[in-house]
């Protein structure tokens, strides 16, 4: 009898620390790109975007990695969303923890799949890790030059001009060379892949190396 209160008791303070808890806890039901995701607790379907991390849009380089990569987090799976505002679009901003405990939005960062969004979020972690993904060339930042998702909606042109037709020297898309286009190597390139550029300036924008052989 004693037992039985004592767990009723429980019972009534667990239902009152979820009351006033803004945790979301729910299966994924959908991944609409790498930051934004839906979930579903009881009937309710919530739309999440990952606090304080801006992953690539998908006509963006590696906006679709960044959904893979979230995808096979969490697709399918239960997980905790710690809200901490909801946007004007009526989407929950949060953190996501998955499964195992680890957090969506850190392992993004970490990854190379997400920016920091620092608008939004002072964050020293992800700060920290988008620093060292820059400094180790991962995932998006093997890019030079990538543009954040945030300018990107702005519709920001890279400064630099890659043709498929002409300039004075040559690349392949699936390399990190560029040629004169007198180079042997230049020859080899299929023209379907061949890319161009005005100047060696553009080139190294577009995060390319001379090549050692010809040396442009
Ligand atoms: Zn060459």
């Amino acid at each position: 009898m004693k037992n039985l209160r004592l767990i009723s008791m429980l019972f009534i303070l667990f239902a009152f620390a979820n009351l006033f808890s803004n945790d979301i806890v729910g299966k994924v039901i959908a991944v609409k790109d790498g930051d934004t995701i839906e979930v579903l607790q009881g009937k309710e379907t919530y739309r999440i975007r990952l606090f304080g991390v801006d992953c690539p849009e998908k006509n963006q380089a590696f906006g679709n990695k960044a959904k893979q990569f979230t995808s096979d987090k969490c697709f399918g799976k239960k997980v905790t969303v710690r809200v901490n505002n909801k946007d004007m679009n009526g989407r929950y901003v949060a953190d996501v923890i998955l499964p195992d405990g680890n957090n969506l939005n850190v392992l993004l960062v970490k990854n190379g799949l997400a920016w920091h969004y620092k608008a939004y979020s002072k964050d020293k972690n992800l700060a920290k890790l988008e620093e060292s993904a820059r400094k180790n060339r991962i995932g998006l930042w093997a890019d030079k030059n990538p543009i954040a998702p945030w300018d990107f909606r702005k519709g920001k042109k890279p400064d630099y001009t890659v043709s498929k037709k002409e300039g004075k020297y040559i690349a392949s898309k699936n390399s990190k060379k560029y040629h004169k286009k007198s180079c042997k190597q230049a020859k080899e390139i299929k023209s379907a892949n061949a890319i161009y550029f005005k100047d060696k300036n553009d080139a190294k924008k577009a995060g390319y190396a001379p090549c050692t052989y010809c040396k442009p």
